[in-house]
C-alpha cells in the first residue's frame, strides 16, 4: 500500500484496497491469538491529497470482525468501520523545497501527523493502526447482555441459575473459562 507522492497530481487521487488480516502483522497475530477472527476483507477507501510536500489522507475502512463479549465471554459479530485523517510529512532533511513549516501550521491542528521518506508513504502502517484503534473497548454482545454469573459461570443471557448472589464480575467469570497449560 504505497503511494509515490509524484502520482498525486492536481486533483484527488483515489484509492481503494480490498486485504485481508493476513496482510497486517498485527491483526495476524491478534486472529493467531485467538482475540478476534476477520468475517468478511477489510475493505479499505482512501483520498489523497497533495499540498507541496504535505499529503493529506482521509480514509474509511470497513469489516466485519467476531470479537468476544466483555461481560458474556461469547463471541459476536461486529461491524467496524473507522472513518480517518492523516497528514504525511516529509522526515527531517527531506523536504528540499523549505516549505514545510508554513504548511503544517495551516492543517494539522487536529489531525495525526505521520512521516515519510523517499517520495512514497506507506499507508499499511497507519491502516493497521486505526483498524485496531477502532475496535470497542469494552465489547458487548448487546447492550443489555447479562453476562455470566460469578458463582457458577452460567451464562444468565441463556438462563437463570439458583445462585443468591447476583453480583456479575465477568473477570472473575472469564477466569472459569481458561484452561492452564502444564
Ligand atoms: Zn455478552
Ligand atoms: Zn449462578
Amino acid at each position: 500500500m504505497f503511494i509515490d507522492i509524484d502520482d498525486i497530481k492536481e486533483s484527488v487521487l483515489s484509492r481503494s484496497y480490498s486485504k485481508t488480516f493476513n496482510d497486517f502483522p498485527v491483526l495476524e497475530e491478534m486472529v493467531n491469538a485467538g482475540e478476534c477472527d476477520f468475517i468478511s476483507p477489510i475493505d479499505i477507501k482512501l483520498n489523497v491529497k497533495r499540498n507541496i510536500n504535505v499529503i493529506e489522507v482521509t480514509g474509511n475502512i470497513e469489516t466485519k470482525a467476531r470479537i468476544q463479549c466483555g461481560r458474556c465471554v461469547e463471541k459476536y459479530e461486529t461491524f467496524i468501520g473507522p472513518a480517518f485523517s492523516l497528514t504525511f510529512v516529509p522526515e527531517e532533511g527531506e523536504d528540499p523545497d523549505g516549505l514545510l513549516d508554513d504548511e503544517i501550521e495551516l492543517s494539522t491542528d487536529d489531525m495525526q501527523v505521520v512521516n515519510f521518506s523517499g517520495g512514497m508513504i506507506e499507508l499499511k502502517d497507519s491502516v493497521q493502526e486505526q483498524l485496531i484503534l477502532a475496535f470497542p473497548v469494552k465489547p458487548l454482545c448487546r447492550e443489555s447482555c447479562k453476562g455470566l454469573c460469578s458463582n457458577c459461570g452460567a451464562n444468565l443471557n441463556d438462563m437463570k441459575c439458583d445462585c443468591e448472589n447476583e453480583y456479575i464480575n465477568p473477570q472473575f467469570a472469564a477466569l472459569k473459562n481458561l484452561k492452564i497449560d502444564k
